[in-house]
């Protein structure tokens, strides 16, 4: 079933205490749509400027089922970029620079084969303009949204707004406790809940991720760490999503029992990104290793009677 993403398409500088990538690839969107694709074909809505890298579009490119149909190059606009910085635990990081470009402009334009679109998935980006675009797509069946820290700042009353229209959110727990001022992840996001949609994941870094739905709570192992080495954990978040709507849309299934299953399948495919640098880690891999890998999890994950 079609899955269609729209978020930042940006240039990313990461700092993390062993290394550093400068100029990257990355950007919600990218990051969403390149862990998605191993599970369904997935369409592009985005915006990048005269700046954007010839070698960033023939790395998005090389991802066999995105669609770019969709991503807009603006001449004379500057493409979203972002730097950050690790600390030493690498589950906590700060912003060095959000330069916002494109982003303050009029939203990218969603071509008319992509009306149809049934599961949407509103990677990080300004809320109005995640408002804007979910009025695109009447028919869908299930609207899923990101957010984060800047937007929770800047434009609250957007964000409220758009929650109204959502059917999810997937979201981390200290931007939960931000936006509803409760430091229980459960009970931020039955806070959330009564803002409009009818589920949150809350994604809690190396503890994994729970989700709170009107018809149940579930609760998330993260893959275990030792079978892992983590050198960036940039674009975790939206690898998680990417896999979470992809195992969705691939099953065309938006019950709370599928999106139990998918939280599986997207800490499987997250767990590639946090490997190595940008998207590096996604790009080295298969549908058979997200798949062998998914087997390992389950069994760590096994619960007896
Ligand atoms: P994550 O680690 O999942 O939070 O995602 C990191 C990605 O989000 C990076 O590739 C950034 O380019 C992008 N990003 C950073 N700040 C923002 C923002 N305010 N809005 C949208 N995307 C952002």
């Amino acid at each position: 079933m079609s899955l269609l993403v729209t978020g930042t398409i940006g240039i990313d500088t990461v700092h993390t205490p062993t290394g550093k990538a400068e100029k990257v690839l990355g950007g919600s969107c990218a990051y969403f749509a390149a862990a998605s694709s191993f599970h369904s074909p997935v369409r592009v809505v985005g915006a990048v400027g005269g700046d954007w890298p010839e070698d960033h579009r023939k790395v998005f490119s090389s991802f066999p089922n995105i669609c770019l149909k969709g991503l807009e190059e603006r001449k004379d606009s500057r493409t979203f970029a972002w730097g950050g910085r690790y600390f030493e635990n690498m589950n906590e990081r700060e912003t060095l620079f959000t330069e916002l470009g494109v982003l303050e402009e009029p939203p990218p334009q969603v071509p008319e084969e992509y009306r149809d679109s049934k599961y949407i998935f509103l990677a990080n980006t300004h809320p109005e303009v995640q408002l804007e675009l979910l009025s695109h797509f009447p028919d869908r069946k299930l609207a899923v949204a990101d957010t984060m820290d800047l937007w929770i700042n800047i434009a609250h009353d957007e964000l409220l707004k758009l929650f109204r229209e959502l059917d999810g959110i997937v979201i981390n727990d200290q931007e939960a406790e931000q936006l509803t001022e409760i430091s229980n992840a459960i009970s931020a996001a039955r806070k959330i809940i009564e803002m409009g949609p009818s589920f949150v994941v809350v994604k809690k870094g190396e503890h994994g991720a729970i989700l709170v739905h009107e018809n149940g709570v579930a609760t998330m192992p993260a893959y275990p760490s030792d079978l892992q080495q983590v050198i960036d954990p940039t674009g975790a978040g939206d690898s998680f999503a990417g896999g979470m709507m992809g195992y969705l849309a691939s099953k065309d299934a938006a019950d709370f029992r599928s999106i139990q299953t998918s939280l599986a399948w997207g800490t499987v495919t997250a767990s590639f990104t946090l490997e190595s640098f940008g998207l590096d880690g996604l790009l080295n891999t298969t549908r058979d290793e997200i798949q062998n890998r998914m087997k390992v999890f389950q069994s760590a994950a096994r619960i007896g009677e």
